[in-house]
Formats: structure tokens, sequence, C-alpha cells
């Protein structure tokens, strides 16, 4: 799960620009997860800095932390992997700028630095905010640390590549990667889990409603499941479905007003309807805890 609002800078950390693809008065916060409010221990004191003592750097991105980090430390191996995954298959443009990670200790510091620093924002687990003066993740090492990275990288790799993106896309695409490459066909059981309670309900999937939405705050986690379904179904069905997003995405990297997806959809898939309709079935099927509810046999084909 994960939010994002877009709105003038009203930070005091919000700089006039200084990276030339960002323009002025441009903030994105993606958020992750919501778990518990920030929280203190008592007799510990926490800064609000952010992590800054070690940096492990490449030409595409920037990890700071507080300790030093190596080449074959998971955490950048992750974002390694997650960085080759989403410029290759999605055939990004080379980046504009350096996505920054901050990467704290422990989740207390994080929290009382969020708090400190973005005091509007709801608390969650992890945060892509993307500012005039950079575009920067903000997470903790722990057990979820992976996953949260895969998912605010994402958003940071396509702020660093596009002009724009769309929120609808920007969470769909960072939800599609969060699941690890590992798992089968990045099948994401809960969102399979939450499409299969939509569908039990009467749900109506509408890419049209979707594109609609600007406000993160608004976003349900049907919404963010719909989004996920749509990327799912674009990147693993048929070659001109892919090419519809692809497409897209080259469009967003030349321009802010790129337009609805769902329009190139319809003028060159003219079964999409139907088709994303027997895609959610598979995609239900596939979830495990679902599949009882269909007739056996029936053996989703999903590449
Ligand atoms: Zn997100």
């Amino acid at each position: 799960m994960a939010m994002h609002i877009q709105h003038p800078c009203q930070s005091p950390y919000c700089q006039p620009a200084t990276a030339r693809s960002l323009p002025r008065l441009l903030l994105l916060l993606l958020a992750c997860l919501l778990t518990n409010g920030c929280r203190t221990t008592r007799g510990h004191t926490f800064s609000s800095e952010r992590p800054e003592k070690h940096t492990w750097a490449t030409e595409h991105f920037v990890v700071h932390s507080d300790h030093p980090l190596h080449s074959d430390d998971p955490l950048i191996r992750e974002l390694q992997d997650v960085r080759s995954q989403v410029i290759g298959l999605l055939e990004l443009p080379p980046q504009n700028d350096l996505v920054h990670v901050y990467m704290f200790s422990d989740e207390a510091s994080y929290r009382w630095y969020m708090q400190a620093t973005w005091r509007d924002l709801p608390p969650r687990r992890a945060y892509f905010v993307g500012t005039t003066r950079e575009l920067a993740v903000y997470s903790f090492e722990g057990q979820h640390a992976a996953e949260d990275l895969r998912h605010e990288f994402s958003h940071g790799l396509l702020h660093a590549c596009l002009q724009t993106v769309p929120l609808w896309l920007d969470e769909g695409l960072a939800e599609y990667f969060e699941v690890s490459s590992a798992a089968d066909n990045r099948i994401s059981p809960p969102h399979s889990q939450e499409l299969a309670a939509a569908r039990a309900e009467g749900w109506n999937p509408s890419l049209f409603r979707l594109e609609q939405i600007t406000d993160f705050r608004t976003l349900s986690q049907r919404d963010y499941a719909e989004s996920w379904a749509w990327i799912h179904f674009l990147m693993h069905t048929t070659p001109a479905n892919r090419q519809v997003l692809l497409d897209y995405l080259q469009t967003l990297a030349q321009t802010r007003t790129p337009g609805k997806l769902l329009n190139r959809l319809e003028a060159t898939v003219p079964s999409w309807a139907l088709d994303f309709d027997n895609y959610t079935e598979q995609l239900i099927v596939s979830a495990p805890g679902t599949a009882s509810d269909l007739t056996a046999g029936q053996a989703p084909e999903i590449n």
C-alpha cells in the first residue's frame, strides 16, 4: 500500500530548483504502508537529522546511512536489482536525476525525523519525497526494508526518468515492482485477495476513474489493488498491451501533459474491457486462499 500527494511546496526544506529536470514548486510525496504513529522510547534521544555519516554512491543513486555499506550488502544488491528491473522492463530513458536513499538504523529515528521534518504527513513505514531539491527515499532497517525499498525506490526511479507520473500509474508500478521478482509472476496475494473481495461485492473496475484521482489521500486499498492489476494486465498479457504501456511511458518522458492511457488502450485494443475482466479472474485464482472459490481446473496462464 502506498500513498501520494502532489501540491506546491510549503516546506522550508523545499528550496528553489537545483535539479535541472525538476520544475519549481513541485513536491511529490509517496508513502508506503500505514503503520502505528510516531513513537519514542523513554530514556533515549533521537536526532532529527537524516543519516549522513556514510554514503555509497553510483552514478544513478546514493545511499546515506549511519554505518558503512559495501557492494555486497543485501540492501545495495536489492537497489541495484530493482533499478535493473524498472529501467529494463519499462525501457525507460536515462535518468535525469540522482535518487537519494536515506536508510535509518532504527524505526524510532526514522519516525522522529519524519515527524519533525514533514509535520503534515501521516505516519507511514517508508516514504518517497520528491522536491525541487532532490528525489529522496526514506526507510529504516528492519524486516520490511527490502519490500519498502523496492516500492519507494521504484517511485524515485520513475521520477528521475520521467517528466511526470500520473498517480495511478506511479502506485501501480511501485506495487508491481514491490513484489519480489523471485515471486511467481510477481503475483501479490494481498492484492489478488482484495480483488476477489471486490469481485464478490460486485466491483466494476474503471481505469477511467483511477486516472481522475490526483490526491494520494483518497486512494483506497482497492484502488492500489486495481492499479496493480492494470499494470499486471498491461505487462503480462499481449505484446500490444505491453506496448501501450511502454509508449505511454515514453510520452511521459517528453511531456507533462500526456493525456490518458485509457484513450490509447481503447484505440489499440478494442477488447480491452473484456480482456481485463478475464485477466482479473486469473489474478484472483492465482492467489493463495482464493482458488477454492473458482472451478477446479481453471489453471491460470499468466506470463
Ligand atoms: Zn507508493
